[in-house]
């Protein structure tokens, strides 16, 4: 692959093969792609990449795979919705949401990951996916895998929303319920994926994986006008699409694709598990793991493997992070449907409501162009909205009853 070089340890720098490796065993720090930007400089343009697929695909150059991409043909390039009344009440002029509520094939953002993932898997010769997921990872991974025809298996704690878990099951991978919260899940995977061979697509390929969720600033810059974004908020779990979405960025001013990125990275967390939220409020550089309790179960990881380095993207790029209760998350939920008629799941609440406090605080300023990246559908997290509705009004189907019920009285003759 004359685009990858191989990976690298971001801490140590020492250099490693392509291959399904995700730990430096000299310093023990995370590994990530290492590209020949020299040579996809010599090939990538604006305009080659406005003629690709109507996919995240568009932005293969910058993708860790070999060949073309061969599952996942239509996740991303979701829409990006100018949201004015959304802007307006909460005082932003230029607010845009990154919707992928309607991510193909399974209404969440993890289907970019999961595409560049099991593409990859399949090029490694692997037969067998799985997964450690707070649900969404698994529904993209259980959706993707029949598809693709890979034998599958997602690991998830056993208390997780029943759209999530029935989003598994209709796929007819194995699907595993823990007893324990995601980073028991995970640890147990992380033994699991040492005595199997499996692409476990966050654990041992987790490099490539990551690298989906760069297609979300592509996206952005381009749909924006090749421009990128005053501000962005970010919802974080692990803390990689927060990283990806800055290295995204940089990416394209450093092909020069778009012109010197100033982007200001914001991070939303909620309030029940919000250990990257803590270590930048008390101005630590470390994170300290907690137990999560939260109705965003999907960003409910207390131990997050990228927390240290989204912290730190965060300050680098001179943001702000915020956390919110789950009285917010909901109201957030509920603001952004009543306004822009987006039904976004409990992530999404996160997101909207640390949008909120980050205007009201002046810290995102109201010319400013803001992103904020919505990033699951709220069918898949139904319990958490389900008591702070309305209930319909009955009646019989008759216009008295509708009249008497609605308190009309109907214009035409009177
Ligand atoms: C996984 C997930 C995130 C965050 O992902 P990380 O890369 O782990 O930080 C955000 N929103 C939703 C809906 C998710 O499922």
């Amino acid at each position: 692959m004359a685009k990858i070089k191989g990976l690298i340890c971001r801490e140590c720098k020492k250099e490693y093969p392509a291959e399904p490796l995700h730990v430096c065993e000299f310093c023990f720090g995370p590994l990530e792609v290492n590209y020949n930007y020299d040579e996809i400089k010599k090939s990538i343009s604006r305009e080659k990449i406005s003629k690709g697929p109507a996919s995240l695909w568009r932005y293969i150059d910058l993708l860790p795979v070999a060949g073309e991409g061969s599952v996942g043909l239509h996740a991303g390039f979701t829409p990006m919705v100018q949201a004015r009344n959304l802007g307006a009440a909460i005082g932003l002029d230029e607010l845009y949401l990154k919707n992928d509520t309607v991510n193909h094939p399974t209404l969440s953002f993890k289907d970019r990951v999961v595409a560049v993932a099991l593409t990859r898997a399949k090029e490694f010769g692997f037969d067998t996916v799985a997964c450690a997921s707070t649900g969404n990872l698994a529904n993209a991974v259980s959706a993707q895998a029949a598809q693709a025809r890979l034998k599958c298996y997602v690991f998830i704690p056993s208390d997780l929303e029943s759209a999530k878990i029935l989003g598994n099951l209709i796929y007819k991978p194995t699907v595993v319920a823990v007893d324990g919260n995601y980073d028991d899940v995970n640890r147990l995977c992380s033994e699991i994926a040492s005595e199997y061979n499996w692409a476990f697509v966050n654990i041992n390929i987790r490099p490539y994986y990551a690298e989906g969720s760069k297609t979300l600033a592509y996206e952005t810059a381009e749909q924006l006008g090749w421009r990128s974004p005053d501000h962005v908020v970010v919802p974080i779990a692990s803390g990689s699409l927060l990283t990806k979405i800055w290295k995204g960025l940089k990416e394209m001013e450093m092909l020069g694709l778009i012109d010197n990125v100033k982007t200001v990275v914001n991070g939303a967390q909620p309030e029940g598990c919000s250990p990257v939220a803590m270590a930048y409020k008390e101005k630590r550089d470390f994170i300290k793991p907690v137990k999560p309790k939260t109705i965003a179960k999907s960003l409910a990881i207390g131990n997050p493997a990228d927390g240290y380095y989204a912290l730190k993207t965060v300050k680098e790029s001179g943001g702000a992070i915020e956390m919110v209760t789950d009285r917010e998350i909901v109201e957030g939920i509920k603001l952004l449907a009543e306004t822009e008629g987006i039904f976004a799941e409990t992530a999404g609440g996160v997101t909207v409501a640390v949008l909120r406090k980050l205007a009201k605080q002046g810290l995102i300023k109201k010319k400013g162009l803001a992103v904020a990246y919505i990033t699951g559908h709220g069918l898949k997290t139904q319990e958490a909205v389900a008591d702070s509705v309305d209930i319909p009004v009955r009646i019989e189907p008759n216009l008295t009853s509708f009249e008497k019920n609605l308190n009309m009285s109907s214009k035409k003759g009177k």
